[in-house]
């Protein structure tokens, strides 16, 4: 990236050097082989594990991307407000590298997200506005980003239909992985993501693909709100992150594998198992995307490397369902399962951007 660099005539030397230190704390996070027993059979799934990023969720991966490409295309000054709309961790995620870039933030977004979210962005003095369901809830959160934009001063970075945060996925999660299975002789069969912008499971799918032709990429949506397949807002759920009230620019389906779902209550319980007894604390998608995962592995069977992401740690959500007894419902994968330990696959020798 910096030899890149020096051909643009908006990124400052000392602004590309505060990029390349923010690469020392976003990416290259660590990669776990999960082991688990599901209805009596020892299996095992890869998961990258998101929280270890700077504000704790994948998202820091494609907002300093984007923010980069930014500046290096001339489409962002250093006293432009950063706006957007967000459900919550890509405002966080903007809040810490937008401020460590020296920018003013104002998130907006729907009122009805965990109060962590709030608090952690308002905690890094970003302006944060939210938007009642009567307001126009997501989608009326982004009419009013647009709105702001408009009267100049502002640089939107657009999230859910940015290319640049596919390729963020693309240039770095997707490659890490890769790269991490490749040290251990692996290649990866299947890879399942659950959708938000879709950024994610675009960008790794796109990469993966460059190692093997055949991977299979999966998005993965919640059975309560499964927009993807009808394409349209139906129903709510409680994985939040994930299944807007859209189908996002970003997600080409037609790209895809057919779309896994997982239920919400099935993820809640997910996500508590893989805290309680493999001690690392995630949040509720990760819980989807391990269903997601497990589901595949009955698919494609014992030999088949299926990845994943543990996208975010669960501290945004102690005020939610995640750490109440959740009920259990027939059908459930979570149930059926127990972890029974991980085994490390070491992070890159150097950050790939760093
Ligand atoms: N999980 C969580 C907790 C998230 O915040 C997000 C992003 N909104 C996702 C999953 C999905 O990521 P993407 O936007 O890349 O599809």
């Amino acid at each position: 990236m910096s030899t890149e660099s020096i051909h643009s005539k908006c990124l400052s030397p000392e602004l590309d050097s505060r990029f390349k230190h923010l690469w020392c704390l976003v990416g290259n996070t660590p990669m776990l082989e999960l082991q688990y027993v599901y209805k009596g059979k020892p299996n095992r799934i890869f998961v990258k594990c998101e929280n270890y990023n700077l504000t704790g969720s994948i998202k820091d991966r494609m907002a300093l991307y984007i923010l980069y490409k930014a500046y290096k295309n001339c489409q962002i000054s250093p006293d432009d407000m950063i706006v957007e709309a967000t459900s919550g961790n890509t405002g966080i995620a903007f809040s810490a590298i937008g401020k460590a870039l020296g920018h003013e933030v104002k998130i907006i977004m729907p009122n009805w997200l965990s109060k962590e979210r709030i608090d952690i962005i308002k905690s890094m003095g970003a302006d944060i506005q939210l938007i009642s369901k009567e307001e126009g809830g997501f989608l009326g959160s982004i009419k009013l980003s647009e709105e702001l934009a408009a009267k100049g001063g502002v640089f939107l970075p657009r999230q859910f239909e940015n290319l640049f945060n596919a390729e963020a996925h693309e240039m770095t999660t997707g490659k890490e992985i890769a790269l991490q299975l490749e040290s251990k002789g692996l290649v990866a069969d299947a890879f399942v993501a659950g959708v938000g912008t879709g950024g994610t499971v675009m960008g790794v799918g796109k990469q993966l693909k460059n190692y093997n032709p055949f991977v299979k990429i999966h998005p993965l949506e919640p059975q309560e709100s499964p927009t993807l397949t009808t394409g349209y807002k139906v129903g709510a759920h409680r994985i939040q992150g994930i299944s807007d009230e859209f189908i996002p620019a970003i997600v080409k389906l037609d790209e895809l594998e057919e779309v896994v779902c997982a239920s919400d209550g099935d993820s809640i319980i997910m996500a508590q198992k893989i805290a309680k007894q493999l001690g690392l604390a995630v949040g509720i998608s990760s819980g989807a995307n391990v269903i997601g995962a497990i589901k595949l592995k009955e698919q494609l069977g014992d030999d088949a490397v299926v990845v994943t992401l543990l996208c975010d740690d669960n501290k945004k959500y102690l005020s939610t369902d995640l750490v109440k007894d959740e009920p259990v419902k027939e059908g459930y994968i979570s149930t059926d399962l127990d972890f029974r330990g991980f085994m490390p696959i070491a992070r890159l020798e150097k950050p790939l951007f760093g």
